[in-house]
């Protein structure tokens, strides 16, 4: 009876691999054809100055404006192009984009563009041979200076990595900004902090999220800042959703946010109008 439900039980496990194989081939092919037909677009949300609310920087985030389903978000595509290794061509993609719509901000809107663009990066594709000269032709055909630029990392793509870690010294090197993304949520090491070249600690929104209601995740919030201050990073907070999470982490001494409260992520024509209506003297 044991061998006919460890049988029955490789029977379903492999049937359920290969539905999701075949799931992810489809995907992976119609993946292909978003990144060679222009199906995908980049959203940028708001970074902003605490406590002022001025923008000071974006964010790029993907989305694919899939032909049968709509508006898909990066959760529902990102995790199957890194196991195909579509992220490297996807991620090229993404790269290129953002620098060239920094570079366009820059022309347009001179003092009033946001001094920096967060592009998110895979692990994968910080061990690509091809990631390095992949970075500097995206900024050379953009005409974009390399300080405009953040790569944002999550702490899982680094760490134990020494090709990742060498790569990120390479980044730094040219003078791009390193954001450690989700910071606290992975099975992080703080050593990290010392093998990194990293220029910007982004704590992760499940902080926030209730800071104001429990204390322990406001004892973790003050933490995070106390030492990124010791270590001369600076500080993101991310997911802020109310003006009362916005207050304490002012109070706490994060330098910037992000989050619902200030603006969802926006096409580019949505966002450029509030560039000169922030500014002030
Ligand atoms: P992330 O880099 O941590 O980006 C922040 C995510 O939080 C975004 O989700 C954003 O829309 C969402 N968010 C912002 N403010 C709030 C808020 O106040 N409340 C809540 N609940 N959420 C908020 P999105 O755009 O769905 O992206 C999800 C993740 O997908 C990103 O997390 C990033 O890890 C990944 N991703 C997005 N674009 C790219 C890309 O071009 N390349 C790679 N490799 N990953 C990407
Ligand atoms: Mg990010
Ligand atoms: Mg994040
Ligand atoms: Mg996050």
């Amino acid at each position: 009876a044991a061998k006919d439900r460890g049988k029955g039980g490789h029977v379903l496990y492999t049937t359920g691999m290969t539905t999701r194989m075949i799931a992810h081939a489809e995907l992976g092919a119609q993946l292909r054809e978003a990144i060679a037909t222009d199906q995908l677009f980049l959203t940028y949300q708001p970074i902003v100055d605490l406590p002022n609310g001025q923008i000071t920087g974006t964010e790029a985030l993907v989305r694919w404006r899939h032909p049968v389903r709509g508006t898909v978000p990066p959760g529902e595509f990102i995790p199957a192009a890194e196991q195909t290794g579509l992220i490297v061509p996807l991620g090229r993609w993404v790269l290129r984009h953002a620098c060239a719509q920094q570079a366009a901000w820059i022309r347009e809107h001179g003092p009033a563009a946001p001094l920096s663009i967060g592009v998110n990066v895979a692990g994968r594709q910080l061990t690509d041979p091809s990631f390095i000269s992949d970075v500097d032709a995206a900024l050379g055909d953009a005409g974009l200076d390399p300080t405009w630029l953040t790569i944002e990392v999550t702490e899982t793509a680094v760490i134990d990595d020494d090709t990742a870690i060498t790569t990120m010294h390479q980044l730094r090197d040219r003078g791009i900004r390193l954001a450690l993304d989700d910071f606290g949520t992975a099975a992080s090491s703080l050593g990290l902090l010392l093998t990194c070249p990293v220029t910007t600690l982004k704590l992760d929104r499940t902080f926030v999220e209730h800071i104001t209601t429990v204390t322990r995740h406001q004892a973790v919030a003050t933490a995070v800042v106390r030492m990124a201050e010791a270590l001369s990073l600076d500080t993101v907070a991310e997911g802020i959703e109310t003006a009362e999470q916005a207050n304490l982490l002012t109070d706490l001494g994060y330098d910037r946010g992000q989050g619902y409260h200030y603006a969802p992520p926006l096409t580019a024509d949505r966002l450029e109008p509030t560039f000169a209506a922030v500014r002030v003297p």
